[in-house]
């Protein structure tokens, strides 16, 4: 089951092991897992919307529902069936479909109130015309069912369509609001930027050398799910810096992490982590100018004697600047960063992107300023990444993740997430958003229009009985063939 090479097909009629199972060429890969060996070209674009194929090999990650070609695969299966992504997103869209959207309720008030409406213009029909067929025809063609079903349509075109491009609508409410919001927060790490730090300088201090603060600080930061953790930890297996090992590990959102680590407590974090200890004054001294570069950098404690300095740059997605000028295109005037990062780095990448910005945020801070929003009547989108963002973006009006494909806590706070890492995105659901409400509006403008002009027809004898009948099935039409413009995804 190793590494096939080639397209063999005959490769897909073996079984998958014990210990891991396989995915060979050309066949969906039936469960969520990690490639423990082989090498394969996958298909996500069941997941990611994204026709361009990725490369697979040893450490990568693989969801189901995906189809590998050109090699094979060994995978070992941390999800299978309803639990995977895929598994998710079905679920998830299905839940969507059940959703109210306020028009929607608006629109089944209506029709409720309608079919009383159409039998009192019978009624008065027939008392003053005294004319049976007139009165047949009024209550034939009247269509209220055109009224309820204005508004799902469009909202089930637009999340399937939504469906295959990666976007994952989790119900037609959030396009609605979507589609009134006016104002955007941006989550910086990991949103703005790609998420993959790397460290690109160490200091470090007092008697401690620049291997011992790599390996305290990957030690620490071992069970942080955190991109500056990732980043120190590959720091370390660069520069091959002894691993040691960690206990008693420790997030503190928005500002660091701590763990045990050969019995010393070791913290590493922001600037503003460290607050409160006595050599606050000398940490600060060693912060340098980088961070006004938009660079990050990482302070390293160990037993309560700063150990070092590590600088961590992150690049900024390519996609942004074209992305929010997209986005104040639509009329979306106020887009704020908001990040746990310092003010410095803040300021420069805010500047770059020519956006207001809030540093040195702590999560709760994050939904205190959108609640804050939301009192000022705003309607508020937030995207962020879901590590640590979840409550602010379940507090926002609407939360948008992105890279959501794999992550949990991303698909379960978000109302829309973006099962790939492309800001284009963010435009584009904006748009299906108003696309969508124009569509829902231009349905209801049209059933009223054919109910008012048809029930005048009716009433006043113009319209028969049997072209009544007729005529009824016309606003579904005309609503089914509307709405299918939806569907319609553009390239
Ligand atoms: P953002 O709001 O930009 O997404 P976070 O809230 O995730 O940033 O983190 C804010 C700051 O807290 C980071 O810039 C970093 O200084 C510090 N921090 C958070 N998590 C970690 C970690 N695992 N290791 C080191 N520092 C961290
Ligand atoms: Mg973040």
């Amino acid at each position: 089951m190793e590494q096939d090479g080639g397209e063999s097909g005959a490769a897909s009629q073996r079984s998958p092991t014990r210990d891991g199972g396989g995915c060979a060429p050309g066949r969906k890969i039936p469960a969520d897992g990690e490639v423990i060996s082989g090498q394969a070209t996958v298909d996500q674009s069941t997941i990611t919307g994204e026709s361009m194929p990725v490369e697979a090999a040893a450490g990568s990650r693989v969801f189901a529902a995906t189809i590998a070609s050109l090699g094979s695969l060994r995978v070992r299966v941390s999800r299978v069936g309803v639990d995977t992504t895929f598994g998710r997103v079905i679920k998830m869209v299905e839940e969507a479909e059940a959703q109210r959207a306020d028009v929607q309720r608006i629109a089944d008030k209506f029709s409720a109130w309608y079919l009383p409406v159409v039998t009192v213009i019978a009624a008065l029909t027939f008392l003053i015309r005294r004319d049976p067929l007139a009165t047949a025809a009024v209550l034939v063609v009247a269509c209220s069912c055109s009224f309820a079903l204005a508004t799902p349509i469009a909202m089930l075109a637009s999340v399937g369509a939504g469906a295959r491009r990666g976007l994952l609508i989790k119900g037609g409410k959030y396009l609605e609001t979507l589609a009134q919001a006016n104002v955007l927060l941006i989550d910086k790490t990991g949103t703005l930027t790609l998420g993959r730090p790397r460290i690109e300088r160490i200091t470090p201090l007092g008697a401690f050398s620049s291997e011992q603060v790599l390996s305290l600080a990957a030690a620490a930061e071992h069970d942080s799910e955190h991109p500056l953790a990732e980043a120190v930890r590959q720091a370390r297996r660069l520069q091959n810096a002894p691993a040691l090992p960690s206990e008693s590990f420790q997030a503190i959102p928005g500002l660091g992490v701590q763990a045990q680590v050969n019995g010393q407590k070791v913290r590493v974090g922001s600037l503003r982590m460290f607050q409160s200890e006595p050599f606050f004054a000398d940490l600060q001294a060693h912060s340098s100018p980088a961070s006004q570069q938009g660079k990050t950098e990482l302070f390293v404690v160990c037993a309560d004697q700063p150990a070092g300095v590590l600088t961590a740059e992150d690049t900024l997605r390519s996609e942004v600047p074209a992305a929010l000028e997209q986005i104040r295109g639509m009329g979306i005037r106020q887009i704020e960063l908001l990040t746990g990062d310092n003010q410095q780095t803040a300021a420069a990448l805010a500047g770059a992107l020519g956006i207001a910005y809030r540093a040195n945020l702590l999560p709760e801070d994050k939904i205190a300023i959108v609640k804050a929003y939301q009192q000022q009547g705003s309607i508020v989108v937030m995207v962020g990444d879901g590590v640590n963002d979840a409550p602010a973006l379940a507090q926002a009006n609407v939360g948008i993740a992105m890279g959501a494909a794999g992550s949990d806590v991303a698909i379960e706070a978000a109302h829309i997430a973006l099962m790939r890492d492309d800001w284009a995105l963010v435009p584009e659901v904006f748009q299906i958003a108003r696309r969508t409400m124009g569509v829902v509006k231009a349905n209801l403008l049209f059933t009223m229009v054919y109910n008012v002009v048809g029930l005048s027809l009716a009433a006043t004898g113009i319209l028969p009985p049997i072209l009544a009948a007729a005529a009824q099935s016309l606003p579904d039409i005309g609503i089914l063939g509307n709405s299918a413009r939806l569907l319609r995804t553009k390239k």
